[in-house]
């Protein structure tokens, strides 16, 4: 317990070192987390032994050599007290040289505690010790005590003798000089070039300070019942309350973590033996103690504890290690428990930590044998035999085989592969290449850009740097929240969404002011949309629609009419689908907004690229196969994202977004007749030019009015623009008079912004970010400085021009944090993401707003 001395006050005047008290001047962002900590421990009167708090200044001329003196520090214990340091950094994550224990132990000592505690524990003593000081202090290498192997006094003498003979010297006796070798040391260690950058990718700033804090030791062996432990509450697995720990008798420090066998669980020790039973009564002091820090700490903490001659104390505590599904479970049970407002718990679970709960991942206990890595581009983990094509992939499918589907990149024509396959596999792209977004859309793990492997899609095998050759058939793992590619079938874990999860989305729905609606199109994928509370699809891409084997058939025979009306014919085939597409999603969005996008890729994406595609595609629409290729031949284009697709085809070929538009209504029509209303959205791709917006808004407007007179049911609608070129934001003071809304493809308008290919730009962007030129790949989080710049114009300008007008963003920005945040400050109503990210960015929009 701690005990103010007289000279307690004076000392706290010294500007190296603060003995820990209720009002002694310590901060987190002056002496460390540790030491904060240890000071509200000290408020909450719990038996923390006496401590004494270094700040980050005082560490830093240690380690300079300005500070030899330790006086200070030294005359704050009893002259016969053993001290121990811990590093005391700003945040815990940050690492930092490990414990010294014992700091004062000598021969003189050993002889003293061998009378009173016996010889074997206080040999133990010292000689860890010294094997801790040569190793921290004096730097020598561990191994040079592994020749010691007897106990007691005779492993010491070897362990002094093995010191002695390395360092020509014999072993500091003094404790003054022993406390100033090792605060030396472990500051200078915080300084090496190691220790820096690690901290540094765990996001420490370079000039990140190192606090140290010296403690009275309790020693946790000797007579009586003397050990150590850690205790918590909850299991940190899943964050269910569950006391947790680990107890040894006669042991200091972190032993009983170690995997001995003496070791006892706190509760339930399936060999029948626990704290619990064993020492009834330190197991309820303990527990009432982590309570109280429970609840006045407001944090679940894991308690660092000895017990002394059947006395508790308590030496440290620091926040439970946690999964991400027990962060969830302990942030919203702290907040229902009424520790913690519900703003706080939501500012207490990192978004990105939610990808991991929503998808399944590679069990973190399993060595991983990785082969290879690519670009992360569609989180979760799977595992499944190689297949080499979309056919393969569905006929391992109907087999009841899980596999992984392995392309160059992928295209309209393996959309139906992807769906069969467990997870993509790709040689090329990038973060918003096909494969990336079609798999986050699905919610399929995906991995693209994967050049660190050798692809053969010829001879159809994988090799790995190491030489290593896989073919079809072979199981791997593919784990598309780290990018790494696995040899081998990886066990899994379950995605975890729980009632806390939805408990902490329902708040965070409650906090958020920015809208997120979900990029759906598909009913499965409208399906999860809802149940991720979406508050609507932001952007149905429909030409996915059209790969239904049935349909791709139908969309290849109205590509080669050759008349309009040849055209109009073919699409009243389609008609009929459409139409059911957009029921389905009406329903299951149940009168929620709907965006549907009209039709934007280049039509020949729906063009069979091989000799054999095209000689089925001449079979079924009855024409020479010189016909079908010849023709294809004439569709190509040069640069087929800058071509003829979008709006560009709208006013071209304007039946395709005639027949779009009859469906829309009329689905609109038949479920106004059966008592819902839907006021659809209809959006135009790939605009530039304000004609355009006109052309295709006369003809929709004209197909509305028949549908109108055609069943006498009247029916609204709102037209939009998707601003996805520079010169769309650019001129958005005379597109907004015609349209509704005005939402931002970042995918296409970062393409453009940059004039670098979204599938292609996967090749180099780790040199461009590696070596400075990008701060981070622009399809992934948005450039603020560049196109951001166009959002915040094209915004300001529409908003001018109709201030009523709706602003999103439908591109994959639009589930990232960061770019939410942006949005929000420009004054966005809302974001759309694909549905696996609306939690994601639910969260992130609701921390923006508290
Ligand atoms: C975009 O370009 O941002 C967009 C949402 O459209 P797509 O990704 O379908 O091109
Ligand atoms: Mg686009």
């Amino acid at each position: 317990m701690l005990h103010l001395k007289p000279k307690d006050a004076a000392v706290q005047n010294n500007p190296h070192t603060t003995l820990i008290t209720q009002t002694a001047p310590v901060a987190t962002n002056t002496h460390g987390g540790r030491a904060k900590c240890l000071q509200r421990l000290v408020r909450l009167d719990l038996p923390v032994p006496r401590t004494v708090a270094l700040s980050f200044d005082t560490v830093h001329q240690i380690a300079m050599g300005e500070l030899p003196d330790v006086g200070s520090v030294v005359d704050q214990f009893d002259r016969d007290a053993l001290l121990c340091v811990r590093p005391s950094s700003q945040d815990a994550d940050w690492g930092g040289p490990g414990a010294v224990l014992n700091i004062g132990m000598n021969d003189a000592r050993f002889e003293g505690f061998a009378k009173t505690m016996g010889e074997g524990p206080a040999a133990a003593l010292y000689t860890r010790f010294i094997q801790s000081y040569a190793i921290n202090v004096a730097r020598l290498d561990p191994d040079m005590f592994d020749h010691v192997s007897d106990e007691g006094r005779a492993g010491l003498e070897q362990t002094l003798a093995a010191y002695e003979e390395e360092t020509e010297e014999s072993f500091p006796q003094h404790r003054r000089v022993q406390l100033a070798a090792v605060l030396r040391s472990m500051a200078r260690a915080w300084n090496g070039t190691s220790a820096r950058l690690l901290r540094e990718a765990k996001g420490a700033p370079a000039d990140a300070g190192l606090g140290l804090v010296v403690q009275q030791m309790i020693f946790g062996v000797g007579a009586g019942q003397c050990g150590s432990g850690v205790l918590q509450l909850v299991d940190s697995d899943t964050g269910a309350p569950q006391v947790t720990g680990r107890y040894l008798g006669q042991s200091q420090g972190r032993d009983a973590l170690e995997d001995r066998e003496e070791a006892l669980y706190l509760v339930r020790d399936p060999r029948g033996r626990s704290l619990e039973e064993e020492l009834p009564e330190a197991f309820e002091t303990l527990k009432s103690y982590a309570q109280l820090m429970r609840t006045r700490l407001r944090a679940e903490m894991q308690v660092e504890f000895a017990i002394d001659d059947g006395t508790v104390h308590i030496l440290d505590g620091v926040r439970v290690a946690r999964s991400s599904r027990a962060a969830v479970r302990i942030a919203v049970t702290l907040a229902e428990d009424g520790v913690i407002p519900r703003e706080e718990a939501l500012m207490r679970v990192q978004p990105r930590l939610l990808t991991e709960l929503l998808h399944r991942q590679i069990d973190p206990t399993v060595a991983r044998d990785v082969i290879g890595r690519g670009i992360a581009a569609s989180p979760g983990a799977a595992t499944g035999t190689l297949v080499f094509d979309a056919a393969a992939a569905q006929a391992a499918a109907s087999r009841g085989e899980p596999c992984i589907l392995v392309r160059r990149e992928t295209s309209s024509e393996d959309v139906r592969g992807m769906h069969a396959a467990n997870g993509v596999l790709t040689e090329r792209g990038g973060i918003t290449s096909h494969a990336a977004v079609i798999g986050r859309g699905i919610g399929l793990p995906c991995v693209v850009g994967a050049s660190s492997l050798t692809f053969n899609l010829r001879d159809r095998t994988l090799t790995s740097k190491d030489g290593r050759v896989f073919g079809v058939g072979d199981a791997i793992t593919l784990d598309g929240s780290t990018g790494q590619i696995m040899a081998g079938a990886a066990t899994l874990q379950e995605a975890a969404l729980d009632d806390y999860f939805r408990t902490l989305m329902r708040w965070a729905a409650d906090s958020a002011d920015i809208g997120v609606r979900a990029n759906a199109d598909t009913p499965d994928d409208a399906q999860t949309a809802r149940n991720f509370d979406a508050e609507g699809i932001g952007l149905c891409r429909t030409e996915h629609m059209f790969f239904d084997p049935g349909r791709l058939t139908v969309m290849r025979e109205m590509i080669f009419a050759n008349t309009s009306d040849g055209r109009r014919a073919v699409l009243e085939r389609l008609l009929p689908m459409q139409r059911d597409d957009f029921k389905q999603l009406f329903g299951i969005m149940r009168g929620m907004p709907v965006c549907i996008r009209l039709f934007d890729p280049p039509l020949h994406e729906f063009l069979p690229v091989d000799r054999d595609g095209q000689r089925e595609l001449a079979e079924a629409l009855g024409l020479p196969r010189s016909d079908v290729t010849r023709r294809i031949e004439a569709m190509r284009e040069y640069n087929p994202m800058l071509g003829l697709r979008g709006v560009r085809l709208g006013i071209t070929v304007p039946e395709i977004y005639e027949m779009q538009a009859r469906a829309i209504f009329e689905a609109t029509v038949e479920v106004a007749r059966a008592g819902d209303t839907v006021v659809p959205e209809i959006m135009i791709p790939l605009v530039s030019a304000r004609r355009e917006v006109e052309l295709v808004k006369s003809a929709i407007d004209a197909v509305a009015s028949s549908v109108r007179s055609e069943t006498g049911i009247a029916f609204d609608y709102r037209l939009g623009v998707m601003v996805e070129t520079p010169r769309a934001a650019l001129r958005a003071a005379e597109i907004a008079p015609h349209c509704a809304f005005l939402s931002f493809g970042t995918n296409d308008l970062t393409q453009m912004t940059y004039g670098l290919s979204r599938d292609d730009a996967g090749r180099f962007m780790s040199d461009y970010v590696q070596q400075g030129v990008f701060d981070e790949d622009p399809f992934h989080t948005l450039d603020h400085d560049g196109v951001g710049e166009l959002l915040r114009l094209g915004a300001e300008r529409g908003r001018g021009a109709k201030p009523d007008i709706t602003l999103s963003v439908c591109g994959e920005h639009g589930g990232n944090p960061e770019s939410i945040a942006y949005c929000r400050a420009a004054g966005f109503d809302y974001v759309s993401c694909s549905p696996f990210r609306v939690p994601v960015a639910r969260l992130a929009a609701a921390q923006l707003a508290i």
